[in-house]
């Protein structure tokens, strides 16, 4: 079975066009690791296709803010103003819908989808040390995470832990050692932040043990207009040409 795997699409239907042009028959299904809202000025239009697509989704920590589920006192002025215009802007069905969406894992045929890390849900897995104490945890084989929008990988050799290819590369497909096991970014659609502001995307073949880790350039210019126009805070739209 080939899936296609995206996180953090954040509202930002540009994003998501493009990668679902650049993977146009290359999957059979569609999982996602969370935050399907929250920044982007899309986020009705993107939560609806999810709905219809993506068959194993998680929930992330914007989508509990946008549907009333978090706290918002525990955002920064920026996200919580996004969480609120976004919250304002969902029908009664998306916002039901996200109110809905588990907590991870979610468990597929051989590989499961966490949004922060397999034992916390809003954990930022970020550096080897983040990584290490996490690989008894892994509830399979494979398991992709969002949450850090840093798109890459790390692989739990036995004993040993070693990141695989971080951000920045072409397009380039691995087969995954059958006896390793790895914890998977697909890196985020809509708001890239590891310095390339492309969207990113993972494809993983089930059958070949296949990981491909993907990016695509977007129409950057109309999901900032976007931005603007809906009054969102200007950083929201910066940020997206810098990928930070
Ligand atoms: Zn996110």
């Amino acid at each position: 079975m080939r899936y296609l795997v995206l996180s953090d699409l954040h509202g930002n239907w540009e994003a998501l066009s493009a990668v679902l042009t650049a993977t146009a028959g290359r999957y059979d299904s569609v999982v996602c690791c969370g935050d399907l809202v929250g920044y982007g000025a899309d986020p009705g239009r993107v939560t609806s296709w999810v709905r219809e697509h993506v068959s194993v989704v998680v929930r992330g920590n914007h989508d509990r803010a946008c549907c009333g589920l978090e706290n918002l006192d525990w955002f920064n002025p920026i996200a919580r103003a996004a969480a609120l215009w976004t919250q304002r802007t969902l029908s009664p069905e998306n916002l039901a819908y996200l109110r809905e969406l588990p907590k991870g894992p979610a468990g597929l045929e051989n590989f499961a989808v966490v949004h922060g890390s397999p034992v916390d849900e809003d954990e930022y897995v970020v550096s080897l040390e983040d990584a290490r104490p996490l690989g008894e945890y892994l509830p399979a084989p494979r398991c992709f995470f969002g949450h850090t929008h840093i798109q890459g990988a790390f692989e739990y050799v036995r004993q040993n832990l070693r990141t695989i290819r971080l951000s920045g590369l072409p397009s380039e497909t691995w087969i995954l050692d059958r006896d390793n096991w790895y914890l998977i970014n697909p890196g985020s659609v809509g708001q890239p932040r590891d310095c390339d502001p492309r969207a990113a995307f993972a494809l993983f073949d089930t059958d070949g043990d296949a990981l491909t880790l993907g990016r695509v350039e977007y129409d950057i210019l109309t999901a900032q207009r976007k931005i603007l126009a809906a009054g969102l805070p200007d950083l929201l739209a910066l940020r997206l040409a810098t990928g930070e």
